[in-house]
């Protein structure tokens, strides 16, 4: 992303994620959120350090490889890779207020499912978020909603239902969004390639390509 990426007034979303690998769960989610919010583009955008999880297998070169290779399918998703080149833990808050400084007047749109949204309380100065951006949160199969009694006090109190009044400011709305389910996980394909077997209908086929020439998530 450029600072010149300015033209529009369309806000700026964006999907988190530890992308490792990049799978069909984010990508017709994200696709589909991206449509029904009505936005041109929506940037991907990787973990260089995750700050919930474990070391990721694959490093970061070849997890934005994976990104970039699963584009040709979902054109309209782009790759923000600037928490991959900040060092330290990736703070989402952080990444908001370098967006924030750069584009002072943007709307910006967090995109979260459901299961990380249900731990936004944890998050490193998780409060500031809504300072910051609106937020989307996405359904996941097998997610339930359960929020922590501050998160869910916040999360009501910013209860958006309408996604065009996320192009009416710059942040703090929170938006429920309803998404075709797609029951993948990244943690179920390390399991099926480990496993001996092909995880072919889980993510696009030049990603599962790279994976194989590149002997990824074959032990654990
Ligand atoms: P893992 O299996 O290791 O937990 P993951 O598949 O959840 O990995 P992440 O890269 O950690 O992948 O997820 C990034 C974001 O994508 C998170 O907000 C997560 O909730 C969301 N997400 C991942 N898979 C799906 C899915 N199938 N449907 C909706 N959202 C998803």
């Amino acid at each position: 992303m450029t600072d010149q990426d300015n033209s529009a007034v369309e806000p700026l979303a964006l999907f988190g994620g530890t992308f490792d690998p990049v799978h069909y769960g984010h990508l017709r989610c994200a696709d589909e959120a991206r449509q029904k919010l009505t936005l041109s583009k929506l940037y991907l955008l990787p973990a260089g350090t995750p700050v919930h999880r474990d070391v990721p297998q694959a490093t970061v070169g070849q997890r934005l490889d994976m990104l970039e290779l699963a584009r040709t399918e979902f054109p309209h998703l782009l790759i923000d890779d600037r928490e991959t080149r900040r060092s330290g833990p990736s703070y989402m808050v952080e990444t908001l207020q370098e967006l924030r400084v750069s584009f002072p007047d943007r709307p910006l749109i967090l995109l979260v499912g459901q299961d990380a949204a249900n731990l936004l309380h944890t998050w490193h100065r998780w409060k500031q978020l809504f300072e910051l951006a609106h937020i989307v949160i996405l359904t996941r199969p097998a997610t339930h909603t359960r929020y922590e009694k501050n998160l869910a006090k916040q999360l009501q109190a910013r209860s958006e239902t309408d996604g065009r009044k996320l192009f009416d400011s710059k942040a703090g709305a929170v938006l429920q969004l309803e998404v075709e389910p797609v029951d993948v996980s990244a943690t179920d394909i390390k399991h099926v390639i480990r496993s001996g077997g092909s995880p072919r209908s889980m993510l696009p086929a030049t990603v599962l390509e790279y994976i194989t020439a590149n002997r990824l998530y074959l032990t654990n």
